[in-house]
């Protein structure tokens, strides 16, 4: 299993679990286009593509996948917000969905709009866990060989941009009620069960408010295991045992 990223941040989402057989598109922030050459081509490749939440830079792109005949998992905001019409299955919470022999369970986070996070299992990776833009996560997962978790931006540097009015004091309101600060990301991932884990790739990092070294030296430190920051056009191991 491969994953590769065709964009994690405020700019477009998207992010291909590409089996040997089977491809899973998470979050259709980025041009089909995009998905299309990380398949090669092959669409019919794709079982499906799962969707967090109705803002842009996540799903501003879904009614084009579905009208190449993607299928979108996504709750009914974004159904209905992106006025998809068909090829499309409503999440309810507490069921469980399955794309090919990718299972996915969808689960409530913390945004400022209706927002899910994906716990994914799939033969060749084992459990990843997919969660962004949220401020907190309520759960705890078991048994996670990867993780894909929002890092978004660091208390301290927020501070000195607000100070130095390079950022507007509104700002901190939304952010600490929509996204994952630095010491929350590390408090969650400190309190779960980290031995089958094997990457754990920082996702959704602010162009303003973070330091990607300092964030990957951070989580590290934090559970000894191998950090990445996502950036556009990195693909990523995934299968279950190193190779
Ligand atoms: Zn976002
Ligand atoms: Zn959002």
């Amino acid at each position: 299993m491969e994953l590769k990223i065709l964009g994690s941040s405020s700019k477009g989402n998207g992010y291909v679990l590409e089996a040997e057989k089977e491809a899973l598109i998470i979050e259709a922030g980025c041009k089909l286009l995009e998905a299309k050459k990380a398949v090669g081509f092959d669409i019919s490749k794709v079982v499906g593509c799962i969707v967090t939440h109705q803002h842009n830079d996540h799903a501003g792109y879904a009614q084009e996948y579905t009208k190449a005949g993607v299928v979108v998992l996504a709750l009914n905001s974004v159904i209905e917000s992106k006025k998809i019409t068909r090829n499309y299955k409503a999440i309810e919470i507490g069921k469980g969905y399955v794309f090919g022999n990718f299972k996915i369970l969808p689960f409530e986070v913390m945004h400022d709009v209706p927002c899910v996070g994906y716990l994914i299992e799939h033969p060749e990776c084992g459990k990843v866990l997919f969660v962004t833009d949220t401020y907190a996560i309520q759960y705890r997962f078991t048994g996670v060989t990867h993780w894909l978790i929002e890092a978004n931006y660091a208390d301290d540097i927020l501070t000195e941009n607000i100070l130095e009015g390079r950022i507007p004091q509104a700002m901190r309101k939304r952010l600490l009620t929509s996204h994952m600060e630095l010491n929350n990301t590390k408090e969650v991932l400190i309190s779960s069960d980290l031995s089958k884990t094997r990457n754990i790739v920082l996702i959704h990092l602010s162009d303003g408010n973070s330091d990607e070294r300092r964030f990957i030296a951070e989580c590290k430190a934090a559970t000894g295991k191998c950090v990445t920051a996502a950036n556009t056009g990195m693909v990523i191991n995934f299968d279950v045992i190193p190779v």
